[in-house]
């Protein structure tokens, strides 16, 4: 099931905040326009009631003036009491006219004020009747007496229309007013509400893109740290695999430890460390080499006992502690706080060959990065250790005899040629000598074939103590030898084998805790290029003049060129 996270939720609903606010401001607007008009309605309302209210104190008024006029005029007889009373009986008969047109919007109003217009008029008439002496004169007493109670009896009617006329317009007045008021609480309700609502989703759109906006420049934030760490990481698998290539390429362990020291250095910023590797027959480890500016390791040799690493065969990581477990080959004066220590040992097909202690401030963010960077370095640089020690025995197997550690007949066959060469170029004698052992067969029979192996092992050094560095003694087969003698002429390569044949005539052999012996060799000696310019051939003769020297009674020394 898939599940929406609470960003893609607000993101959802901004679009419908969005629209939704822009309706409600747009209903506010449009309330306010239809209401304002309204009330300008209601106002109208209002004031038209005003209005027939007016109209009818003003009639009442008018009528009361009129009346007045009219008795003023009876009782004193003075003429400019006509006009006024003409004036006010006009303006009361067209106030009753007008009520009329007014109540036009109300028809019960307007039957109402059409009677009482009709009183009014009549009652105007009525009073013009009374008030001229000479038609009232003309009336009987009691159509007089009639007249004037009938006019009366009208006037109190049309007070009470009047009061009617003014009460239904007091009531209408009243109910416009409440009307006008409720509409404008309403509307202000409206307006306010819509307000606070689109307030309300404008805010939480803001605060929406706001949170929006946070979260793209943490993301963002995130990707550069993340392209970083790429970055950083490439440079260490680019590093790692340019180590592992070039450390193939190795000829000697200072050359490992050399590339290995600046990989950590390279690998683990602000690294320093000390690098031990163990010497064959040797049980402690010697200091290759330091690197770092702060190497804590001081002692130049460790043994098992020094090194937790070393003991427990396996990687000892001290994390920014100084209460751990510290080698004794660690500075004791140095304090480890914030200081992360690591010793690995160089164990490769099961041999320990040496151990890489690597120190370096802590990691904060406590990332154990760095040791297993250290690990896998290590691994590799073990593993090139222990082929550089296979190749070198197995380049050592292939050029020397095991028995006398003397060179083998391969090597003598490339070397003498090479030689050869170098002596014909520079034009420098070259000598070579070949050597048997006397009746070997013999003393085998005699004494066992491991006295015989003693011997030829003895002859082969002393063979070996009687040349120069420079010369080349192989073991040429069985119990024959040859030297090659760079540089050497006939007389001084003579001189040189008597040595050897007396070396080994007055040596004794010890095997088994017996004495053998005595060993005699027969030696015969061919110089370039009196004897030959060819390899094969100086070989050739070297092997006749032996054979003639073995013919001649054996533990002997001769050269090619002697005749006699
Ligand atoms: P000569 O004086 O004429 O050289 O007599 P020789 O007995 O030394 O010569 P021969 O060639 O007859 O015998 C060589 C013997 O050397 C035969 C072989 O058994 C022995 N031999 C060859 N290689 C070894 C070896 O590696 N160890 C031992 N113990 N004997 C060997
Ligand atoms: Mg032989
Ligand atoms: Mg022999």
């Amino acid at each position: 099931m898939s599940r929406t996270s609470p960003h893609s939720r607000s993101r959802a609903l901004r679009l419908p905040a969005i629209l939704l606010a822009f309706v409600l401001l747009v209903g506010a607007a449009a309330a306010a326009i239809v209401g304002v008009r309204g009330l300008e309605r209601a106002n109208g309302s209002l004031e038209h009631s005003y209005l027939v209210i007016n109209l009818l104190i003003a009639s009442e008024a008018a009528l009361h003036e009129a009346e007045s006029k009219a008795r003023g005029y009876r009782l004193t007889g003075r003429e400019s009491f006509r006009p006024e009373y003409g004036d006010a009986v006009a303006r009361a008969g067209q106030y009753s006219r007008r009520l009329i047109e007014l109540t036009a919007d109300n028809p019960s109003q307007q039957a109402l004020a059409r009677t009482f217009d009709a009183d009014m008029q009549r009652h105007l008439s009525t009073m013009e009747i009374l008030l001229d002496p000479v038609q009232m004169a003309a009336l009987p007493d009691d159509e007089r007496q009639r007249r004037i109670s009938d006019n009366v009896r009208r006037a109190t009617a049309m007070s009470a229309l009047r009061q009617q006329l003014m009460d239904e317009e007091a009531r209408l007045l009243a109910e416009r007013q409440v009307t006008s008021q409720q509409r404008a609480t309403l509307l202000v309700v409206f307006i306010v509400l819509a307000f606070v609502v689109a307030l309300g989703l404008l805010i939480f759109m803001l605060w929406s893109l706001s949170r929006e906006n946070r979260r793209s420049r943490r993301l963002e934030r995130d990707a550069r740290n993340a392209m970083r760490d790429l970055h950083a990481l490439s440079e260490q698998r680019h590093t790692q695999s340019e180590y592992a290539g070039m450390l193939q390429s190795c000829q000697s362990r200072e050359e490992i430890v050399a590339l290995t020291t600046r990989a950590v250095v390279e690998l683990v910023p602000g690294a320093s460390g000390r690098c031990y590797l163990a010497r064959p027959s040797q049980n402690f480890l010697e200091s290759a080499g330091t690197f770092g500016e702060h190497p804590i390791s001081h002692e130049d040799t460790v043994t098992q006992d020094d090194c937790w690493a070393l003991r427990r065969g396996q990687p000892h990581y001290l994390r920014g502690r100084s209460g751990g477990l510290r080698c004794a080959h660690i500075d004791r004066d140095v304090p480890l706080d914030g200081v992360s220590t690591l010793c690995v040992p160089l164990i490769a097909q099961g041999q320990s060959l040496g151990m890489l202690h690597v120190s370096a401030a802590s990691d904060p963010s406590g990332s154990d990065n760095d040791a297993s960077i250290l690990a896998s370095l290590s691994e590799q640089m073990a593993l090139a250790l222990a082929n550089l020690q296979l190749r070198e025995t197995l380049r050592t197997q292939s050029l020397r005899d095991p028995l006398t550690s003397l060179f083998n007949r391969r090597y003598l066959e490339v070397s003498l040629a090479r030689e050869l060469q170098r002596c014909e170029r520079r034009q420098l004698p070259l000598s070579l000598m070949m050597l048997d052992v006397d009746h070997f067969k013999r003393f085998n029979d005699t004494h066992g074939h491991a006295a015989g192996d003693a011997v030829l092992s003895q002859v082969g050094r002393l063979i070996q103590a009687g040349v120069r560095t420079e010369d080349i003694a192989c073991r040429y087969g069985g119990e024959e030898f040859t030297v090659v003698l760079p540089e050497l002429d006939a007389a001084n390569a003579r001189l040189r084998a008597e040595q050897i044949r007396r070396a080994v005539e007055i040596s004794s052999v010890q095997h088994m805790g017996q004495t053998l012996g005595p060993v005699t060799l027969s030696i015969g000696i061919a110089t370039f290029p009196a004897n030959g310019t060819t390899p094969e051939l100086l070989l050739q003769v070297a092997d006749a003049t032996l054979y003639r020297a073995k013919a001649e009674g054996r533990n002997r020394v001769l050269h090619a060129s002697q005749t006699d």
